[in-house]
């Protein structure tokens, strides 16, 4: 897991000046990171001055979307002199977990006794594992496929169906993007869940708008949903990066909607749902679908279509052009119904009973509240274990909350049915089981006609 990435070479030449004379000034050496994935980032260097060296300051951060320009800052112990050694360990539990693929950047300012200040050059470094042989393909200017199991074809296959995702959105959604975006494929959801600090109660994939990067777990035999999985992820961080700002938000059904639309046709057993509940008029009301989706499977698999759905009716009828106004009036900051109003000149409920229309549903049951949003149920949203440890930090820094306070990423839906694979290996568990209580039963048995016996005699 120990990764070092030595800056020897940068030692002299990378130092930068900020005040005073060249001659007068720090050196720094040894300046390096070591990774242990995915728990810690520890950063240590040495100092030399020629006179002592009185405050140490590490500055740090992950290359990402943010709201402000705040940086963080460690304050190492070191004993003042004029040789220095220092080193600050970066807690992922304690500040929040960073997706496979991160930058890191860092760099050490030094103030010495006269007062001189010496800033390192910033350096950067990859947060990822070591463990796997990643290798990596480019496919256009904006595509960056990792993976490390599977051969080229596999990773073809994957990157152009990532690909074609991408024209997709950008043609029939209006959703470009203007950065590279990189794509870590592990080879299978347990390689996933151990490169991630998550507790999560369902996971194969995971987008990160904010770093542009999403993560998923497909093995060779489970291509068929992973091209569907890999666009479904590359879709979120499209919408998330497309409507990134401080003060927006966007409606889980907009942006679900968006990822399934991005996968093409709903699947039968899905279609077949969600015709059955407009027949049966069981549909859920938009406005329930703002926040997260329920976390019972039927009401989760419906609450996908449906966003499907809805997606489906605003893109087809009023086109791309408006969509991406809508997401623009969402990164604005306007909220969900006035941006629908200024757009397609309706509210939720406006939407909901166009829609219904559109789909042949019940006209919309008019609620004795209208304007009451129900409360959200709970999604199998992964949630990192520490997001709000923040204030436990017990290491003398200071860190601000806002780099690393990223947008929830978002998942995918749950799988219908676990892959073949997966069900082969739980028969062969329950099989072993079954066979270890039968040896534990005549085990017993033979014990206590051995003691009778014993007795007995
Ligand atoms: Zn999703």
């Amino acid at each position: 897991m120990r990764k070092i990435i030595t800056a020897l070479i940068l030692s002299l030449s990378l130092l930068t000046a900020t005040t005073g004379l060249a001659s007068t000034l720090a050196t720094v050496t040894n300046n390096e990171i070591m990774l242990e994935f995915p728990e810690t980032a520890t950063f240590r260097a040495n100092f030399t001055d020629d006179v002592d060296i009185t405050s140490l300051v590490l500055e740090y951060g992950n290359e990402q979307q943010t709201c402000g320009e705040v940086i963080a800052k460690a304050f190492p112990q070191f004993t003042p002199g004029k040789t220095v050694k220092a080193q600050w360990t970066w807690e992922m539990r304690q500040s929040g977990s960073l997706p496979p693929g991160t930058t890191l950047w860092w760099r050490w300012r030094v103030n010495d006794a006269n007062g001189k200040e010496t800033v390192s050059e910033t350096k950067t470094a990859t947060w990822l594992d070591d463990v796997h042989d990643w290798k990596s393909l480019n496919h256009g200017d904006f595509l960056r496929l990792h993976w490390y199991q599977g051969d080229q074809i596999f990773a073809i296959d994957l990157a152009k169906a990532a690909y074609n995702g991408l024209q997709f959105n950008e043609t029939q959604s209006g959703l470009k993007t203007n950065a590279p975006i990189d794509i870590y494929i592990y080879a299978s959801t347990d390689d996933l869940k151990e490169a991630i600090l998550y507790e999560p109660s369902w996971t194969g994939g995971q987008a990160f708008p904010d770093q542009d990067i999403a993560i998923l777990g497909i093995s060779e035999s489970d291509l068929d949903w992973g091209r569907d999985a890999i666009v479904h992820e590359l879709t979120h961080v499209l919408v998330g990066h497309l409507t990134f700002s401080c003060l927006g938000d966007v409606p889980t059904w907009l942006n679900e909607g968006l990822a399934v639309y991005s996968e093409g046709e709903l699947d039968t057993s899905s279609q077949r749902q969600l015709e059955d509940a407009i027949r049966d008029d069981t549909l859920l009301t938009i406005r329930s679908l703002s926040g997260s989706f329920s976390e019972v499977p039927d009401k989760a698999y419906l609450s996908y279509s449906q966003s499907y759905s809805i997606t489906k009716f605003l893109i087809e009828t009023y086109g791309q052009d408006m969509m991406t106004a809508l997401l623009l009036a969402l990164r604005d900051g306007i909220k969900i119904d006035d941006a629908l109003t200024q757009t397609y000149g309706f509210n939720i409920e406006g939407l909901e009973e166009a829609w219904r229309e559109a789909i042949g549903a019940q006209p919309r049951a008019i609620s004795a509240q209208p304007t009451t949003q129900p409360t959200p149920t709970y999604i199998p949203t992964i949630v990192p274990v520490s997001g709000a440890l923040l204030a436990q930090q017990s290491t003398p820094t200071v860190i601000p909350t806002s780099s690393f306070n990223s947008i929830p990423a978002t998942e995918l839906p749950p799988r219908r049915a676990p892959p073949l694979g997966l069900s082969l290996v739980l028969l062969g568990i329950c099989c072993v089981m079954l066979l270890l209580l039968g040896v534990l039963i005549l085990g017993v048995a033979v014990s206590r006609q051995n003691s009778t016996r014993g007795k007995n005699g």
